[in-house]
């Protein structure tokens, strides 16, 4: 897909790797529909779009909200009057063993933490592409889908909640793929390893350190590095139903 001035909604897009993705669009002519759900952060992050020369605007909207969500793409519709793409980005984290035993005392994961998870990383998800590539089915327009899932889609410690909603991306990307092929849209997906955002930024220094030193490529990746293989994701016709790996090198 030629991207100059195709309709891309990126959800997630206030900050991080979805803030980084829309200005990487952007400079390629992308006009951006930013999701997120803090609106100064929007501002922001539209005006850095904007700053590229095409356009952008901004939308709050709990990606986990079933109204909220068929309200933001109609929205977007009415706005741009075509879409062409979405990148479910937006995520959360809520880590924590599932069973944790200190000096003799046992926690849980909250059911809180784990309904979290999976209510903003994969119901979100769903809820994003079903009401996405309605529109697109019904405006007729053609284009694709980009999940963000993780490398800890293989099972990570500490992250039943946030393993389970990814590896559930993941697989899903499979099944939209073969489902919407028939109406033009691709889906498709990314696991980035460990990224520098404020998301793996929060991480104890410690945990980073350690986890960097695994890495074969020995640093963590950078933000317009995962904006680049969503991008050949848009743009390669072919290229559908499948995961790119963006990790170092990193196995878990
Ligand atoms: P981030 O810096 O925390 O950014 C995530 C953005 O999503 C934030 O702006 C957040 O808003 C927004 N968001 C959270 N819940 C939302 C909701 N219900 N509706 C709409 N927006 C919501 O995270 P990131 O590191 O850029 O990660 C982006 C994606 O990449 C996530 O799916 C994450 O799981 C995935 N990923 C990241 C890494 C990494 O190393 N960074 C690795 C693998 C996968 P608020 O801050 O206002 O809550």
């Amino acid at each position: 897909m030629q991207l100059q001035d195709k309709v891309i909604i990126v959800t997630g897009g206030g900050q991080g790797l979805g803030r980084a993705m829309a200005e990487y669009l952007a400079a390629k002519g992308v006009k951006l529909a930013l999701v997120d759900l803090d609106q100064e952060k929007l501002d922001a992050a539209v005006a850095a779009c904007e700053s590229a020369g095409t356009q952008a605007r901004a939308y709050l909207c709990n990606v986990a909200n079933e109204e909220q969500v068929a309200h933001m793409v109609a929205q977007v519709a009415a706005d741009f009057g075509a879409i062409n793409g979405l990148i479910n980005n937006a995520g959360i984290l809520r880590d924590g063993l599932t069973i944790r035993v200190k000096d003799g005392e046992m926690t849980k994961m909250s059911l809180a933490n784990w309904q979290a998870v999976i209510d903003v990383n994969l119901t979100g998800v769903f809820l994003c592409t079903r009401e996405v590539a309605a529109k697109m089915i019904e405006l007729k327009n053609q284009g694709a889908i980009v999940n963000i899932s993780s490398i800890s889609r293989a099972g990570n410690m500490g992250q039943a909640n946030y393993s389970a909603a990814k590896a559930g991306v993941a697989a899903d990307t499979v099944v939209w793929a073969k489902e919407l092929a028939r109406y033009g849209i691709r889906v498709a997906g990314v696991a980035p390893g460990f990224i520098e955002t404020e998301m793996t930024l929060s991480m104890k220094p410690e945990a980073l350190a350690k986890t960097t030193a695994f890495i074969p490529l020995q640093r963590m990746g950078k933000p317009e590095e995962i904006a680049h293989s969503v991008a050949y994701i848009f743009e390669n016709d072919y290229f559908t139903g499948r995961i790119l790996e963006l990790d170092g090198g990193l196995r878990l």
